[in-house]
Order: structure tokens, then sequence, then C-alpha cells
């Protein structure tokens, strides 16, 4: 294994990429150029094999109802592998589509339901013609987030215990237009409605990269 090179899986970069999500990564590869590290982006798109073993980052971002409808039917060949990754504390970044797709399902305005992967005690609605869409800004424990919103999808945690958001809103909607909260944080995984991309955030991007070199240096030491 290459000690300074990083792994990152972009889980269906060809279907789920909306608003820039894609920045997200390219912000990190910067980043990690920085810190003398190259970077490394797998496209596991549909049919590929995976396993989170292999990477030191996972990012899913967001996308349309249809191509959700279509990564959703992939997607469960991949779970056990990503809750173990999940649960052992390794970093993951979820945008929109991504984020509902880890939760239990997300109703969409047509009235179809589409099955989440069940990961996460959540799940997202459509309830009116509400689509939230603007500029958001919100608090984080690293500080103060701004970024762009655009989503018909109200997500609702199930478990609250279990799950803690990833900052308070200031402005805009964030997860539902009633909890003014933004997104999901879980261990090391970030949910989040956030575009922009989200990333351009420089106190997030770089937490995740602490959290990344940390992750690496656990499979350098397998
Ligand atoms: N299709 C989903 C929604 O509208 C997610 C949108 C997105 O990923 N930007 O809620």
């Amino acid at each position: 294994m290459d000690d300074k090179l990083i792994k990152i899986a972009y889980l269906y970069e060809d279907l789920m990429n909306t608003y820039g999500d894609s920045g997200d990564v390219k912000i990190l590869k910067f980043l990690l150029k920085k810190e003398g590290y190259d970077t490394q982006v797998d496209n596991i798109s549909l049919g590929d094999e995976f396993d989170t073993d292999d990477y030191d980052f996972v990012f899913f971002g967001g996308g349309q109802d249809f191509e959700q409808t279509v990564v959703a039917k992939d997607l469960p060949r991949h779970k056990e592998t990503l809750e173990k990754y999940i649960n052992d504390k390794n970093p993951m970044l979820c945008i929109c589509g991504g984020y509902q797709l880890l939760g239990d399902y997300y109703k969409t305005n047509s009235g179809v339901t589409i099955k989440g992967l069940g990961i996460l005690p959540l799940h997202t609605i459509f309830k009116s013609d509400k689509r939230m869409i603007g500029d958001t800004r919100y608090m984080t424990e690293w500080g103060e987030v701004k970024a762009f919103e655009n989503h018909s999808g109200q997500t609702y945690f199930d478990d609250t215990d279990k799950l803690h958001p990833f900052g308070e809103m200031i402005e805009g909607y964030g997860n539902n237009p009633q909890d003014k909260v933004e997104g999901l944080r879980y261990r090391n995984l970030i949910g989040s409605y956030s575009h922009g991309p989200l990333l351009k955030n420089i106190n997030v991007a770089n937490a995740i990269i602490k959290q990344i070199l940390e992750r690496h240096e656990k499979r350098l030491a397998k």
C-alpha cells in the first residue's frame, strides 16, 4: 500500500453530482496535495464491486429524484460494507440525495417511495409544493457554514438519541422547515443539504482532512 496515496470512493459519481458537489472532492484533493498526499478517486457506479476497507474516505453527492431511483436499486449490495465503515467511525460525506438514501426512505413529490439503505434512522418526504431553495447559513461544532440548498425532500430523524444535526440554522431551511437544523453528524459521517460546494467552508474541509489522515494511518497500520 502506498503510504502517500489517499483513496476516495465517490459513490455513483456519474449519477449523483448535482450543483457542483464534485467540488467537495476537488477541494479535498487540493488540501491533501498541500499535506504531501496524492489522491485517487474511484467512481463506484452501477454494478461495480466495492469494499470500504480499500478506502480512506467515501463521498456520496446529491442527485435528482430519477437518478436516486436508479441508484437505490444498486445500492443495497453495499449496505454491509458501508454500515461497518460508518459504525467504525470512518469519514464519509453525503450531500442531499446521497444523505437521503442512507435513511429508510424518500417519498417523492410524484408519490414514489424510494427505499434507502436504512443505515440511519431517518426518513425524507415531500410534503407540499415547497421546494427548499436558496442560501443557507448555520452554526456547527467547527464554526459557521455558508452554503446553498435545493431540495424538495424534507428529512426527519426517527431516533433523536442516536442522530444529531450537523448545524443549527441561521438562514434557510436545512433538514425541513420545522426543526431549524441542518444535516446530520453521526460518528464521522456528515449528511448535509449543502451544495456550493460545502467544503468551500475551509473549517469543515480541514476537519474532514484530519479524519481522512487518521483513517489512512489506521489502514497503514493493518
Ligand atoms: N432529489 C432530492 C430532492 O429534491 C435531492 C436533491 C439534491 O440532491 N439536490 O429532495
